[in-house]
């Protein structure tokens, strides 16, 4: 018999509960007990919806984040909150977000804010943690509480527990040394607080527990190969099964680390990892467990049962009991339940699956394992009928998408002249002054715009008194900039409420769930744009708004567009086709848009790439061919224009030392980026590469309330002067603006064209 499992449970709730419980208690509307009421009730409804299967994760439902249970758990608390008290969990929002409650409590003189954690990116998906923090200093002390009150509820409601801790190396790996200590010196103290931990767990008589080590899907160095060896052994006289949990990615050659650990059994990811399964049946002994995430954790789509019966149907025979099936990584990274949807399209709904039903797809599998697929007969037809609607749908497959890729000439994608030639027509049109002034692209969202878009959206309001609504918004944006004396003005994005969902409504290939939310951070969701076939670009999507704006100043209109790499990395994407083909896809599209632009008379567009560096794989060996592609698409979309036309393009980020190559690749006129916070320092990279075309470092940290002062931004600039020749330089905020109030923004953009002015008297 095959034993069914999962790795973790959305835990935002089916309709967002926890982000409304979270976001209620921080303003001070309701107490703390009623939060904790919050979560438990979370977790029961959790546990029954999973109680079809063997066993259910448990202690990986999180008030923030999971990293940061972790770091409480093993009792390393970042020093700038040790000394506060009160309740424990005000101290873990402490740490993850800087303060507590909102409102004055009794501790608010002494328990004030504190610098929140910092926050990054969970390999390679869009979830962010709280980064553990490490010093010469640090010590750690178990309080196993958390997990052993989730253990004893999880028993009351019935089911089969199994506790999920993320493992020491995997742990040591995510964090941060803040005083340069060799974060591996820490392992020594940090495997007798998880020996304590594994002795408690099973002393409270846990059968199993997962541990995950994700880790071992990215390139170690021996030491740290070493790490994971010295942890498992240590742990191998401890009454109680280990579950090494890794997914994400291909276990490749940490194979032979993994198969020297003494733990009862491994979890793997079939989905990105499906080389690694017969290597590992060789290696794994008798006694071992094999775990086996053969349901995509990450994605959407339904599962081809099918064909994954036909590769795991051998499997179970060889391995019998030893064979236990999952969703290949933890479903956090899937919205909660399908059935939430109304008003999908009939058809494509037929092919998703999230997370609620990925679990009964397992169940399903479980079945035609252990009694036959005669036993799900209809199930595995009604699967096929899905899986054949989707594959033969002409929504799905549109030959002229095709044939406009296969016609795509070869010298798509390449300026006519090299940057010099271009820069002298550029300047001569665009007639700009030295230090050019800019801004990314959005300005302020403020209540009357949202309020006019939901009322155009749910059919309140006449197509013509939108355009009309939109049209004042603008004219107010453009004369605001005029009077503040930017040199290249934008539209300020109104009629948009996110830089994805924008474009993905126009496009045909997209689709949209109403509740399919995703948590990015703490009580923060997305809703990523379902992106199910060719896409197609029916129509114009920005050329009247951008048309309008420049119609109504002599000052040159940045078109404003969203990247190809930006749309897919935000996106959840088809699996039936390579990501670089359906970003050329996207490219094609986003190219029609540049050339209808261009056509309409705008001399300077910009195509956002937000989120290019995100798409990087977890692998460092793999970069270079997600970037070859990634560039190139960002090529087809950006630079089929004559040489006058001015082609920007920003990021939300300015690591850029491992990248810059292909960053410079992209070939775009001018980029935007994110440096003020860091003090200019990330423009580093500069004195090593010679980035050839011109920049626009961010002076004005947008995330921030704080309005910049002259002398801050002069510099900024100055500091930017030191690696970069101030002909190719720009001044312009770090981001788009519409996430601040006018109040804020302009006194900022005051400054910021004050600046400028004296940068050009400097010399
Ligand atoms: N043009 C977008 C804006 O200004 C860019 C946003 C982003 O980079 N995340 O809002
Ligand atoms: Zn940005």
């Amino acid at each position: 018999m095959v034993t069914t499992h999962n790795l973790g449970f959305p835990r935002i709730g089916r309709n967002r509960e926890l982000k409304f419980a979270l976001e209620s208690y921080w303003k001070g509307q309701t107490s703390l007990k009623e939060l904790h009421q919050s979560g438990v009730a979370l977790r029961q409804q959790h546990w029954q919806l999973q109680s079809h299967l063997d066993y259910v994760p448990v202690g990986e439902f999180s008030f923030y984040d999971h990293v940061l249970d972790m770091s409480f758990t093993l009792g390393n608390l970042p020093e700038r909150i040790q000394h506060f008290h009160g309740e424990k969990l005000d101290n873990y929002f402490r740490a993850a977000r800087g303060r507590s409650v909102n409102l004055a409590t009794e501790h608010a003189q002494c328990c004030g804010g504190v610098a929140a954690g910092e926050m990054t990116k969970w390999f390679d998906t869009n979830y962010h943690y709280i980064v553990p923090e490490f010093t010469q200093a640090t010590e750690f002390n178990l309080d196993p509480s958390r997990l052993i009150d989730q253990i004893n509820e999880a028993r009351q409601e019935g089911v089969n527990g199994k506790p999920v801790i993320i493992g020491p190396v995997t742990y040591l790996a995510l964090g941060k040394s803040k005083d340069g200590i060799d974060t591996l010196q820490l392992l020594p103290q940090l495997l007798i607080a998880y020996q304590e931990l594994l002795k408690v767990l099973a002393y409270n008589k846990v059968e199993w527990v997962q541990i995950d080590e994700p880790i071992l899907v990215t390139e170690l160095s021996s030491d740290w190969q070493q790490a994971l060896v010295t942890a498992y052994q240590s742990f191998s006289s401890i009454p109680v099964k280990l579950l090494l949990t890794t997914y994400f990615g291909q276990l490749a050659e940490n194979i032979s680390i993994i198969s020297k650990l003494p733990v009862a059994g491994i979890h793997i990811d079939a989905i990105n990892g499906f080389n690694d399964i017969q290597i590992l049946l060789k290696y794994l002994s008798s006694q071992q467990v094999l775990s086996i995430g053969i349901i995509d954790g990450r994605n959407i789509w339904k599962t081809d049962f099918d064909s994954l019966l036909n590769w795991l149907e051998p499997i179970a025979k060889e391995l019998g009991e030893r064979l236990w099936i999952a969703p290949s990584s933890s479903l956090l990274h899937v919205p909660v339940d399908l059935d939430n949807e109304k008003s999908l399209d009939n058809e494509i709904v037929t092919w998703l699956s999230f997370a609620t039903q990925k679990l009964k797809e397992l169940s399903i599998i479980a079945q035609a394992l252990n009694a036959g697929r005669e036993s799900v007969k209809e199930e595995l037809l009604n699967n096929k009928a899905a899986m054949d609607s989707r594959a033969n749908s002409t929504r799905v497959n549109n030959i002229l998408v095709r044939e406009k890729l296969n016609t795509l000439n070869a010298n798509a994608g390449h300026r006519q002249s090299p940057y010099e030639k271009r820069q002298i027509l550029q300047k001569a049109l665009l007639q700009l002054p030295e230090f050019p002034t800019t801004t990314i692209g959005s300005f302020p969202q403020t209540n009357t715009i949202r309020q006019v878009r939901k009322m155009y959206k749910f059919g309140d309001m006449s197509k013509a008194d939108y355009t009309q609504a939109m049209f004042d918004e603008i004219t107010h944006c453009v004369r605001e900039q005029e009077n503040l004396g930017l040199d290249v003005l934008v539209h300020g994005e109104a009629e948009r409420n996110d830089m994805v969902e924008y474009f993905g409504e126009q496009l045909n290939g997209y689709i949209f769930s109403q509740f399919g939310w995703v948590q990015s951070y703490g009580s923060r969701c997305v809703k990523p744009p379902i992106l199910y076939g060719d896409i197609d670009r029916p129509y114009p999507m920005t050329v009247d708004w951008i048309k309008y704006a420049q119609s109504i100043t002599a000052k040159p209109m940045k078109g404003m567009l969203t990247g190809p790499v930006t749309m897919l990395n935000w996106s959840f994407v088809r699996n039936d086709q390579p990501r670089s083909l359906t970003c050329k896809q996207l490219a094609l599209a986003i190219r029609d848009e540049v050339l209808d632009l261009e056509k309409a008379g705008i001399s300077v567009i910009q195509i956002d790439e937000a989120a290019l560096r995100e798409g990087l794989p977890l692998r460092k060996s793999q970069w270079q061919d997600y970037l070859n592609w990634a560039v190139e698409c960002y090529r087809i979309s950006a630079n089929d224009v004559k040489d006058e036309t001015q082609i920007h393009t920003h990021m939300c980020y300015s690591e850029f030392n491992d990248i810059i190559e292909a960053i410079a690749g992209m070939d775009a006129d001018v980029i935007t980026i994110e440096t003020s916070r860091s003090d200019m320092e990330l423009l580093d990279v500069f004195e090593h590469f010679n980035y050839p075309n011109e920049i626009g470092p961010g002076v004005y940290d947008i995330h921030s309330p704080n309005i910049p002062t002259v002398e801050q931004i002069v510099n900024l600039m100055n500091k930017a002067t030191e690696r970069i020749s101030r002909e190719r330089l720009w001044v312009n905020p770090d981001c788009g603006l519409k996430t601040r109030q006018w109040s804020e923004v302009t006194p900022a953009l005051i400054n910021m064209v004050a600046a400028a002015k004296l940068l050009r008297q400097q010399n």
